[in-house]
């Protein structure tokens, strides 16, 4: 069965060609015209991920991620916001909205389809694979089948790419992992996203660790890498 996407765009001719290149390679697609319909084709629907512009007539489409990352049964959809230039792209894919990926407008079609291609590939990190090892560190507790972050007991937020995050460090802890190698493990892609996405992604992920924030180091010129000698403490 074909996976599906949902297509959210206000602007009739460039969704049209969305569609076709996304049926070209291989996908079944729905169209919704504005947030509104976005978010009641998302709960009709469960689309397998869903392409969201940013600018939307009705609601913004920070909005309408914020929605569908509030009610469980739309939460898991990943999503690829697309924002056209200058969008405060940090605010989008850093904050706490939970985005897995975004486009810049105008992008390729292909570029699309590969960004589609790759999210879907790593799965939305609340489908748990159940081959994810957990760790302990201090006070942080990771389960990995669950995909759950535990800071003294208490759940820690984090979006699927930040869970992704926080293990490629740990898991290599007292080694220092470049922003191109987090790229290509993190966002599962080749590094041709910005790589200040790292270091906006990781600052979040600090703040969200509280007291364990400290462990996550930046080797200046180099990369990140979580403090050696924290396991099982
Ligand atoms: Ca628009």
């Amino acid at each position: 069965m074909a996976l599906t996407v949902l297509i959210v765009e206000d602007e009739a001719d460039f969704s049209a060609i969305v569609a076709l290149n996304l049926t070209r390679a291989g996908f079944a697609t729905i169209v919704a015209k504005n947030g509104e319909a976005g978010i009641e084709a998302a709960h009709a629907r469960h689309p397998d991920l869903i392409l969201l512009d940013l600018m939307l007539p009705d609601v913004q489409g920070t909005e309408v991620v914020r929605r569908l990352k509030a009610d469980a049964s739309t939460r898991s959809i990943p999503i690829i916001m697309a924002t056209a230039r200058g969008e405060e792209i940090d605010r989008i894919v850093g904050f706490e909205l939970g985005v897995d990926d975004y486009v810049v407008k105008p992008f390729s079609m292909r570029e699309m389809v590969l960004r589609i291609n790759a999210v879907l590939r790593r799965g939305s990190g609340l489908a748990p694979t159940g081959d994810e090892p957990s760790y302990t560190s201090g006070p942080l507790f990771i389960d990995g089948p669950a995909h759950r972050v535990f800071l003294d007991g208490r759940e820690v937020e984090l979006t699927a790419l930040e869970f992704r995050l926080l293990v490629a460090l740990v898991v290599n802890r007292g080694r220092v992992l470049t922003r191109e190698v987090l790229l290509e493990r993190v966002w599962g892609m080749q590094a041709d996203i910005e790589t200040r996405t790292v270091d906006t992604m990781t600052k979040r992920l600090r703040d969200k660790l509280g007291t364990m924030g400290r462990f996550v180091e930046t080797v200046r010129g180099v990369g990140y890498r979580f403090a050696e000698g924290q396991r099982d403490a």
